[in-house]
């Protein structure tokens, strides 16, 4: 958030406030969180069943996510479609790496998550109870019912004023920032669209920690530890899930290319760390593509079709961890997920992780559209929120390797010209 001159000559009263906002915000998120977290378990556990009402910021925080999830995965997309300079026979075959890993992903996912059953480490409870509709509505869900549930609703038929001047309140801030930005072309118009969601959702992961602390606390005040034992399954059975999609890779790149597994990943550990600790994927993509090139020594259009053009569609960390998410759910309130409602999660969650702008915590906004489609309560997801700022770098690193395993793969299983007279070289020379 930017400041004004102005805004620093007011009272020092005004200015208190300011300077601890400014210290918070210099943490890093997960700090934040993780201080959230034990803040809320005290809380919890000092307020008890009072603590229910401070469901309402993580309830919000979902709203939110759910109303910018359907432009954000438009946009993403058609910019992806917009920019992708990609053609001829290669373009099929990514494609098909793309789909064929993405579907991998999703499977392990269902496997693992169907294997362990981190849901099922306790005992099946009902939702929540501020997702129960027909009780009276206290002020604050009737503040609640005016955030949009869409971005398109509230000027669809029916949309209250209230949500209206939301959104334009939310719009109008986000695009002062933006508002020198030069339309010439309909690139810029979408490039523009997307950004000003972009900078929406940086303030929604600001309020993440409050929410954080107002989960944890509910959740410990109404239902004790419980739920937290089985996040913990559930964190585990993500991790052991994407460490088998890695070896998935590992293994596709030492049959299908040139490039042997140890030495791709040494090449490219500058990548996968930037990843972790980014948990952006398209603030990676530069380097990914630069250790690729220099380290690896892939072919130039190789590493662009696959680091640069599927990069905007290759996010299976993520199709898979929003798949386990609603496995992880349904198992948690006891309900079986018939095959009909397991495909409609491999589909979505397909969607979902094409749509995913690689950047941190879209996957977060992404999976409301999965529980949407399976009639899941969006409200689990703030639970997830507790552990989200971890799985999301785990999840990054390996959209990112994915991108790495397209490109090898694509490269072919016969080494660049300049690679094999480098390797002869030494040989020759001792000869
Ligand atoms: N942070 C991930 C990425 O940048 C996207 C996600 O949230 O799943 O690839």
């Amino acid at each position: 958030m930017q400041f004004s001159p102005e805004d620093s000559d007011r009272s020092s009263a005004a200015a208190a406030p300011l300077g601890f906002w400014q210290r918070w915000q210099s943490w890093p998120l997960y700090l934040r969180i993780v201080g959230a977290v034990v803040i809320g378990v005290l809380v919890g556990l000092l307020l008890g069943e009072r603590a229910a009402v401070l469901q309402l910021p993580s309830r919000l925080v979902l709203r939110i996510l759910g109303a910018l999830a359907p432009p954000l995965i438009l946009l993403a997309i058609v910019q992806a479609l917009m920019r992708a300079e990609i053609g001829g026979r290669k373009a099929g075959r990514l494609a098909f790496l793309l789909v064929l890993n993405t579907l991998v992903a999703i499977s392990i996912g269902l496997l693992v998550a169907n294997v362990i059953q981190p849901g099922r480490w306790v005992e099946a409870q009902p939702p929540p109870a501020g997702e129960k509709t027909e009780q009276a509505k206290d002020p604050l869900s009737m503040f609640l019912d005016n955030v949009p549930k869409s971005i398109f609703g509230p000027l669809s038929d029916g949309g209250s004023v209230l949500s209206v001047i939301f959104l334009a309140v939310s719009f109008g801030i986000a695009l002062r920032r933006l508002r020198h930005h030069h339309l010439n072309t309909v690139d810029d118009l979408v490039a523009v669209a997307l950004q000003s969601l972009v900078i929406i959702l940086h303030w929604i992961i600001d309020v993440i920690p409050l929410a954080v602390l107002g989960i944890v606390a509910s959740i410990i005040g109404v239902s004790g530890f419980g739920d937290f034992v089985a996040l913990g399954g559930f964190v585990i059975a993500v991790l052991i899930a994407l460490a088998l999609q890695a070896t998935y890779y590992l293994v596709r790149v030492y049959f299908g290319s040139w490039v042997r597994p140890w030495d791709l990943l040494r090449g490219t550990r500058d990548a996968l760390v930037m990843a972790f600790s980014t948990s952006s994927s398209t603030a990676t993509m530069p380097v990914t593509y630069a250790c690729l090139r220099e380290n690896v020594g892939i072919r130039e259009e190789s590493a662009t079709m696959g680091a640069l053009v599927g990069a905007n569609f290759n996010n299976d960390g993520t199709a898979l961890y929003e798949a386990m998410s609603a496995l992880f759910v349904a198992q948690l309130l006891g309900m079986e997920l018939s095959i009909g409602q397991q495909f409609m999660v491999v589909l979505t969650s397909v969607v979902a992780s094409v749509g995913a702008a690689g950047i941190p915590e879209a996957g977060l906004v992404t999976m409301t559209l999965v529980f949407n489609a399976v009639d899941l309560p969006v409200e689990y997801i703030a639970i997830l929120l507790t552990v989200d700022w971890f799985l999301d770098r785990s999840r990054t690193a390996i959209n990112v390797m994915g991108d790495l395993n397209v490109s090898c793969l694509l490269d072919g299983k016969v080494p660049p010209p300049e690679r094999l007279v480098a390797e002869t070289l030494p040989a020759a020379e001792n000869a």
